[in-house]
């Protein structure tokens, strides 16, 4: 009986559960078991129902686009669950010198795909205008070197398109911003067209047109979530786990390799694996491996991690009138505000709010303010209040709040980082039977920690010889 550890029960450790469980039931000679230090399954994926409104403490939805995590969803049975952001509202709003901007239509990421509504639109200067329609002549370029997002940006668009748009979005997704964050790593999809058709617009286009026609079908929601909310991905998962292969309260303390295996510590007890998934934040794993790999360990603890903070504000229904129509706005780090970024929670996803009640969500922390972190819930408070009356005159009293902090939760993807992968990769091939997965590598949201936590425990099985033995569905009995 070959035996698997999984460390760290988040979405890419559940993941890398599932795909043994299935190798389990099929009746191959495997076991596994899943450690996680806390006192529940799930990581960030946190669902809370407060007066009503169904309240995500940590994501609240993944792109449709990338596929992983609805196909898990489908695999674990709750495919009927997945639901679509509400795209027919779908408008978002850039604060620019104090008054809230909307993203002109056809802008998809940061490149615009549609003339008219850019022209148009009071969210870019006269200046930003024409070097729009001058990157449709951009020619093709094969970059030399990796570069920042505000780098590749900037050439592409000029300085205005950073702080307006790449910026903030990016900070909405990794919490740092385009300063910090390498184009390859970040955005690839940006390198490779810039290669082939050195206008971004023009690539997109090619992009959505390639997408539709392979599909046949009409353009998908941008978001997807679940009706029961995130936490449903992990606590389903759970319940098709086998009950005695899962430990919370079980911090690892070190992952050593004895015996063509791995020691598990973990409390006051030890225990031996034929190959261990590591799946907990890369400065975690880093800590665990110390002793197996120094070198290894100091690659781990060199992928920096933001923090951040959510907080929900629940209001009286009519609240809903006096916010502006759409998903919620953005925020420029040069407009100087702590907050990040605010979601209409109830224009998203209605579901999530009953009509007696308007949900909004925001985002601070980040890299502009790790040290939020160690304020009280009241000082946080003040600040999202003041300045969400500031932006959008909202003075109501709530009726219900909610703060969650995320200490060191969202990986950065610096220049430099695909380069840090392939190092990170050279020296696990010295260490056979031990896999990484979750957000600091090649991905950071959940449909991508997903797809790692799958893939970390096939490798596995691949170095133990029973790859070819996992069934690609469930089993329907067992
Ligand atoms: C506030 C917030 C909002 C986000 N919004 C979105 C979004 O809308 N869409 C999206 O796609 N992504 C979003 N993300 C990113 C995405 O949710 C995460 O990157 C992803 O869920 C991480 O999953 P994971 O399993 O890799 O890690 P985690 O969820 O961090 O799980 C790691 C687990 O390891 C456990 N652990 C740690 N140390 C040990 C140890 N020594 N022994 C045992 N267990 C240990 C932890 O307790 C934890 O349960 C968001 C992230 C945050 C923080």
């Amino acid at each position: 009986m070959k035996r698997i550890a999984i460390v760290g029960g988040g979405c890419a450790g559940l993941s890398a559960a599932f795909t043994l469980e299935k190798l389990r039931k099929s009746g191959a000679a495997a076991e596994y078991t899943l450690f996680e230090s806390s006192g529940r399954f799930g990581g960030v994926l946190a669902t809370e129902t407060v007066d009503g409104c169904q309240i995500e403490a940590g994501p609240d939805s993944f792109l449709t686009e990338k596929p992983w995590a609805s196909d898990f969803c489908r695999e674990l049975g709750i495919g009927e669950q997945l639901i679509a952001s509400n795209d027919i509202d779908r408008k978002t709003y850039i604060l620019v010198k104090g008054r809230l901007i909307a993203i002109p239509d056809g802008l998809m990421f940061m490149v615009p795909t549609k003339i008219l509504p850019t022209v148009f639109s009071p969210l870019f200067s006269l200046g930003t205008k024409a070097r729009m329609a001058r990157e449709w002549f951009h020619p093709p370029r094969k970059a030399q070197a990796d570069e920042t997002v505000a780098s590749l940006v900037e050439r592409h668009y000029g300085p205005e398109m950073v702080d307006r748009l790449a910026d903030p979005l990016l900070s909405g997704v990794y919490g740092g911003g385009a300063s910090e964050l390498s184009a390859r790593a970040a955005l690839p999809r940006f390198a490779e067209m810039e290669a082939k058709y050195g206008s971004l617009g023009r690539g997109m286009i090619a992009a959505r047109r390639k997408m539709v026609k392979s599909r046949n079908a009409p353009a998908r929601p941008l978001f997807t979530a679940l009706t029961g909310g995130m936490q449903a991905i992990a606590d389903t998962a759970v319940s098709q786990l086998k009950a005695a292969a899962l430990r919370v309260n079980s911090p690892v303390q070190s992952v050593q390799p004895q015996n063509s295996g791995w020691v598990i510590s973990a409390g006051y007890a030890s225990d031996h694996f034929d190959a261990v998934v590591i799946a907990t934040p890369a400065h975690i794993a880093a800590d665990l491996v110390e002793i197996a790999s120094p070198a290894l360990a100091a690659e781990l603890r060199a992928v920096q991690y933001t923090s951040s903070i959510t907080v929900n504000l629940g209001y009286a229904g009519d609240v809903r009138q006096m916010l502006p129509p759409g998903f919620g706005f953005l925020i420029p780090r040069s407009e100087g505000t702590r907050m990040m970024a605010t979601t209409f929670v109830h224009t998203k996803f209605p579901h999530r709010a009953p009509p007696a009640r308007a949900l909004l969500r925001c985002f601070i922390g980040g890299s502009r303010n790790e040290a939020l972190l160690d304020a009280d819930d009241d000082e946080i408070l003040n600040i999202v209040r003041s300045e969400l009356a500031q932006i959008i005159g909202l003075r109501a009293e709530p009726l219900f709040t909610r703060v969650y902090r995320w200490r060191r939760a969202m990986a950065q993807y610096p220049v430099g980082h695909l380069e840090r992968l392939g190092r990170i990769e050279a020296l696990l091939q010295q260490l056979p039977g031990l896999a990484l997965a979750g957000n600091g590598y090649r991905g950071i949201g959940v449909p991508d920690c997903i797809r790692t936590g799958t893939e970390a425990a096939q490798k596995c099985l691949a170095v133990l010889g029973l790859a070819a033995a996992v069934p690609h569905r469930m089993p329907a009995t067992m």
